[in-house]
This record gives C-alpha cells, structure tokens and sequence, in this order.
C-alpha cells in the first residue's frame, strides 16, 4: 500500500517537473513539452559555490524580476557557480526578445524570436553556463546566437567570446542588440557545425541547437582541457546533454540530462 502511494506521489512530482519546465523548437502557444528535464545524474561537482561580492547592477526597472528568476528558478534548480548566477543577474534579457514578449522576460521558459527559433530557458542557460566552467580569459564559441542571450551570458564571464548563427537575419540582429549594449561577442552567419577554426582552439564550445550526431570538428577544435556542452538527439523528442572535455588529447564525456532543443540545421549546398 505505502509503496504503491509513494509510486504515485513520485509520478505526481515528476508531472510538475514537466509542467516547470519547458523548452521546445514548437513556441510557447503549442508547447507544453519541458526542458529540461532534470535527471541530475553527472555532472555532480560543477560550479563553485563559494559567493562572490556583490556588484552594483543599474536599476532598469528589471532588476528584481531578474533576482526573482535567478532565485526561483535557477539556483533552485541547482546552478551554484555564482559568477553564472551574477551574469544572469545583469544581463537584460528583455532586451533579447522582441517587444510583444517584454512582459514574458524573466519567466523560465524560453520565448519566440521570429523565424521559428527560440531564446533558450534561462535555466538551461545557467546550467550550460556552468558546465562550461569558463574562466576569465578563454576562449569561447558558441554556435546558434539566436537572440545573442546566450552570448551575453558568456561575455560577461570572458571577453574572448565567438557566436556563429546560420540564419542571416538572426545574425545580423543578435551582432546590433549585443554591440547596443556593450557585450563583446564577434557574430558570424555560418553553419556551425565546422566551427570557426581561424580563431580556435576554444577552451570552451557550446551549442545550442541540436545535432543528430556529435560534431566531430567542434571536438578537434577544443583546446587541452576545453570542454564541449552540446545538446544530441534527434528532432521533435528529447535530446541528452553531453559535456565533453579534452584530456590529454583523449575524449572524456559524461551524459548530464535531456533536453529539448531546436535541431542544429544543416547548410543545403
Ligand atoms: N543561444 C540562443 C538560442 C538558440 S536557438 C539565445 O540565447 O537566444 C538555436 C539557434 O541555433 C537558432 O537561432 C538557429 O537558427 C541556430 N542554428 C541552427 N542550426 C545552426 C547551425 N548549423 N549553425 C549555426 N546556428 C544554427
């Protein structure tokens, strides 16, 4: 009987899981489906926990939605690298989506940004984030710049920051929001599977679209000891996490969770 009430208290708990969640390439109106969702296996000894001071962060109306959702939904959800967690502090992210979703800002669900693509959930960019474990001073590349969120994340963690986004318009887009607002991130349209190999090896690459395999030029071009966080799996169902890191020139790579994300689509030439 008590094991037959907890089996269901355990499938009620991860049915609100799902509903918390939330991430998917189909927008917000028709998409229930979460992201991620948290299997917490891996990727245990991530983050640094110890807190940073405190910085002043100009007051644009915003700033306590933006500590609400670095709080509710992010150390919540268990990001402890507080130099992650004061990034999202800063970073406007209403200024990454369009107009008509201001309101929407710093809700953790991710947010429609035209031509069928999406502003990833800011929880799963504070867990990208840390997985990446960047550093003052690397390199790093990421491929899919969508709204430039993402990058501007980064930005504020390394000023050697390189963004690749195959949509022109997207591009164009994401390289004027981030320059408006001071981040350094360099913004090419390209397919990014290849990578951007003039300026690597990265100490840290990570994707935010999915590919159906793991990118093996993304691999060549990380740096000893850099790591790789991209999403693989196929199209339209959950994908894994992956976090490879470059050890001794061998390959060590731990599966974090599943995800959904929109597929990382191909140049057609
Ligand atoms: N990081 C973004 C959200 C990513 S949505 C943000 O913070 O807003 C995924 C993005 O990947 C989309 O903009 C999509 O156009 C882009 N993308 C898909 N395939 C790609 C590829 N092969 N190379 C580069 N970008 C790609």
């Amino acid at each position: 009987m008590m094991a037959r009430w907890r089996r269901l208290a355990q499938s009620l708990a991860a049915l609100l899981v799902l509903a918390l969640a939330g991430c998917s390439d189909r927008g917000p109106a028709a998409d229930p489906l979460p992201v991620p969702v948290p299997s917490f296996t891996g990727g245990g000894s991530i983050g640094d926990a110890s807190p940073a001071p405190a910085q002043p962060v100009a007051d644009d109306g915003f700033s306590n939605a933006r500590k609400e959702m670095v709080e509710q939904h992010i150390q919540r959800a268990g990001v402890k690298d507080e130099r992650v967690l004061q990034a999202m502090r800063e970073v406007p992210r209403h200024r990454f989506v369009p107009e008509e979703q201001v309101g929407r800002a710093y809700d953790n669900r991710p947010l429609p940004i035209g031509f069928g693509q999406t502003i990833s959930q800011p929880y799963v960019v504070g867990l990208m984030s840390e997985l990446l474990d960047v550093q003052d001073g690397d390199k790093v590349l990421e491929i899919g710049t969508g709204s430039g969120y993402q990058g501007a994340v980064l930005a504020k963690l390394t000023d050697r920051v390189w963004s690749i986004e195959i949509i022109p318009e997207l591009a164009r887009r994401a390289s004027s929001t981030l320059d408006n607002l001071g981040y350094r991130v360099e913004v090419k349209q390209a397919d990014g599977y290849f990578g951007w190999p003039e300026q690597g090896p990265f100490d840290g690459i990570i994707v935010t679209a999915a590919p159906d395999h793991m990118p093996q030029p993304l691999i060549q071009q990380l740096a000893e000891g850099g790591k790789l966080v991209v999403p693989v799996g196929p199209t339209g169902t959950y994908q894994t996490l992956w976090r490879v890191t470059k050890r001794d020139g061998q390959i060590v790579s731990e599966n974090i969770t599943d995800v959904i994300f929109v597929p990382l689509v191909r140049d057609r030439d």
